[in-house]
């Protein structure tokens, strides 16, 4: 397998954080199938960054054999690159857990790598999906489709709705918390305006929530779910 046609172009070798209860090294994937404005890896999705080569991170996994246990499936959108299955193949060959990382919009493709662990994004109601610069009318149905995956998938997997108040305010979240409705575990993050974004201009306007507000979206979205927890403190 080619690295031309795997689209890796970010790599973290370590982290504690990112895939839970497993020490992880981070792969980050080209391009993306959204163009969020508050989108905080602007050069992954837009730029043509030089390709890392699999071998290269096959090589620091075979000398990190016991120390290094998973690795995350990050970007960017992964789940766009059509060779993702391949890697998770070759992954597991190596005996790593593998997680991905997604926006939901390419739910075969999470069928098709059966992650050990799973996180999806979700931004907005999905008719809102084309203001995040989705080109296709189909976000509602995928989106559901890759809901139904999480939920299947119990404490292996995760949603994270990052709460932009354009995306995510009082008349849209109860709407929010029924489509993950059943879904175990829901983790909130605000927005975050300190990085360089896709849009600046969006992010000059935009007014994060303050704690009290977080609080209130939480206790509205753990109504629909198991656990609902604010990323970052609470
Ligand atoms: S925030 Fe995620 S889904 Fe949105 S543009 Fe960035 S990588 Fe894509």
């Amino acid at each position: 397998m080619s690295s031309s046609n795997i689209g890796i172009v970010g790599w973290q070798k370590c982290t504690l954080l990112d895939f839970p209860g497993t020490i992880a090294t981070i792969l980050f994937f080209k391009g993306c199938n959204l163009r969020c404005p508050y989108c905080h890896n602007p050069d992954v999705v837009l730029k043509n960054l030089p390709l890392i080569d699999l071998q290269e991170v096959i090589t620091f996994l075979n000398k990190r054999s016991g120390k290094i246990e998973g690795v995350v499936l990050s970007g960017g959108e992964p789940a766009i690159h059509t060779g993702l299955p391949e890697i998770v193949r070759v992954l597991k060959n190596l005996s790593m857990k593998v997680k991905l990382d997604t926006n939901g919009l390419t739910p075969g493709m999470i069928t098709l790598c059966k992650p050990d662990y799973l996180a999806l994004d979700i931004k907005a109601l999905p008719k809102h999906y084309n203001a995040l610069g989705y080109a296709k009318n189909d976000a509602e149905i995928k989106l559901k489709e890759s809901l139904d995956v999480v939920r299947s998938m119990g404490n292996q997997a995760e949603v994270r709705i990052t709460v932009v108040p354009q995306f995510i305010n009082m008349e849209t979240i109860e709407e929010i918390g029924t489509l993950v409705q059943g879904v175990k575990k829901v983790f909130l993050q605000n927005v975050n305006v300190a990085h360089p974004v896709i849009d600046s201009s969006f992010i000059k306007k935009c007014l994060p929530y303050n704690n009290e507000a977080m609080i209130k979206i939480k206790e509205i979205v753990g109504r629909y779910v198991n656990e609902c927890t604010i990323r970052g403190g609470d």
